[in-house]
């Protein structure tokens, strides 16, 4: 037996819709694909292949969201982090294109699936900022826009003036403005998406850990708590809460934390003077701080926090400094302003890590003798962590094709907005495996 951990006290976990009920698993079961991780990778997933008929079932070890996919910023970024011309050279033209559609398509596609399926999220589209406030990061986020905007894309390069009524802050020299951005409440949006899969057909399970997996005959074999399920493919969906399921896998990996502080609601005034138009903002620097304004007037950021599970106000000072920052900026609002109230934290997703680069601890863990053992072992992982944050495989998202049949993918680094994990996996899941150039895209 195992008892749910409750979600922590947060304003998402205060704010969300209900969730739809998700027993645990109590009787075994034979499915086509069994998914271990109720966040956004494995709900999409669930839910593409359920509307493409395929039997798919999802185990969650506590509640749909539980993981970062309820605990995020809430913004919608299309695209990479490198710059078109870039992931075109690394990858060739044609990799390279597809690369480019698929990531800046990525918003777009969650947006009509939450309209589809009539998810309640506060979802909005009004733009994403990627903003500077050095001369040679201005200079870095023209050059992007350039790129972009020489590929068709509804992409504008804004300078100070402009940035100073979008924002009401002298702070940003220039920034990028993709329409396609936005944001949503991260967890209504995954207890929303558990809704859909269900409704699409798919099993989704809370409270079902996966505790153990391994080849039994043709299929593969999960054990939980009370009941075991035999299915033809796996994914592992388990991103920065990876555990010795798969223990190839957990090595790839370093969970790390981030932090987010919200303030109460701002009066409509104030609101209006920092962002208007409601765009989303990431700031281009060596920290990434991101903001909004949510549907309710608050000022949510995000930025740096400490590397380990928040457990008081104090803990997100930075995040507070930084609300402080911009406020002061543009209307000169005092402290007492803000919730003091940590958002909830949490490990963090892959793609953290590789942002995290050589500072943290645990990276040390990640070193050449663990990919040898990985390597050796035959169930290779394609896009190990420490040559995502090196090398060029840094474009990518995190997939492991953990099985040499395919019969096994592990899929995690995205962004929330990504519809990686719904297209993806499920074709893949469902067709025959790949030529070997496309596995690297899972
Ligand atoms: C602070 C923060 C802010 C972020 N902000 C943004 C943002 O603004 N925009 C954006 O696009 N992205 C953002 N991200 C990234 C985004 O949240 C993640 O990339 C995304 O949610 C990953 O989803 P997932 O389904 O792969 O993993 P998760 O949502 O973490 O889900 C993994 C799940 O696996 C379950 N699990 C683990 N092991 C087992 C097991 N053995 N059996 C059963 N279940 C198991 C866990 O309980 C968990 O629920 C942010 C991330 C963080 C940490």
């Amino acid at each position: 037996m195992t008892t749910r951990l409750p979600l922590p006290p947060s304003l998402y976990a205060d704010t969300a819709v209900a969730p739809v009920a998700t027993p645990p698993l109590d009787v075994d079961k034979t499915v086509s694909v069994a998914i271990v991780g109720g966040g956004y990778t494995g709900l999409s997933t669930a839910l593409h292949l359920a509307e493409q008929g395929v039997e798919a079932l999802v185990l969650e070890a506590q509640e749909p969201g539980w993981g970062a996919s309820g605990n995020n910023g809430g913004h919608t970024n299309p695209g990479l982090k490198h710059d078109p011309d870039q992931i075109e050279a690394d990858f060739g033209a044609e990799l390279g294109r597809r690369m480019i559609d698929f990531s800046y398509g990525t918003t777009n596609f969650t947006h009509d699936l939450i309209r589809r399926y009539q998810i309640p999220c506060e979802a909005r589209q009004n733009g994403t900022l990627r903003a500077a406030y050095n001369e040679a990061s201005a200079a870095a986020i023209e050059k992007t826009a350039q790129q972009c905007i020489r590929r068709g894309m509804p992409v504008q390069y804004l300078n100070r003036e402009q940035l100073r009524e979008m924002t009401g802050t002298e702070r940003y020299i220039g920034a990028m403005l993709d329409t396609r951005g936005g944001d949503l409440h991260p967890l209504s949006y995954a207890r929303g998406l558990a809704r859909a899969a269900i409704s699409a057909g798919a099993k989704v399970h809370g409270e079902t850990p996966a505790l153990s997996l391994r080849r039994d005959g043709a299929r593969w074999r999960i054990e939980t708590p009370r009941a075991v399920v035999h299915a033809d493919k796996v994914l592992l969906a388990t991103n920065g809460f990876t555990d010795d399921l798969w223990p190839a896998l957990r090595r790839t990996i370093v969970p790390v934390f981030s932090s987010i502080a919200a303030t109460a609601p701002l009066s409509d005034a104030v609101a209006r003077s920092i962002m208007p138009t409601r765009p989303v903002l990431y700031e281009s620097g060596h920290i990434t701080v991101y903001y909004r304004i949510d549907q309710h007037n608050r000022l949510l950021m995000g930025g740096r926090g400490p590397m380990r599970w928040i457990k008081s106000p104090n803990d997100v000072a930075l995040s507070h400094a930084l609300c402080r920052a911009a406020m002061a900026a543009a209307q000169g609002c005092r402290l007492d302003a803000w919730l003091e109230q940590p958002a909830r934290h949490h490990q963090g997703s892959l793609s953290a890590c590789a942002r995290a680069g050589g500072k943290h601890p645990d990276l040390a863990r990640l070193q050449r003798p663990r990919r040898r053992a990985l390597d050796r072992d035959g169930r290779a992982a394609r896009a190990p962590a420490d040559r995502r944050c090196q090398g060029r495989d840094r474009h990518a998202r995190h997939g492991h094709q953990a099985d040499p049949d395919a019969r096994i993918l592990a899929l995690g680094g995205y962004d929330c907005c990504d519809r990686g994990p719904g297209a993806g996996p499920a074709g893949r899941l469902k067709k025959k495996a790949p030529p070997r150039q496309e596995r690297r895209l899972a």
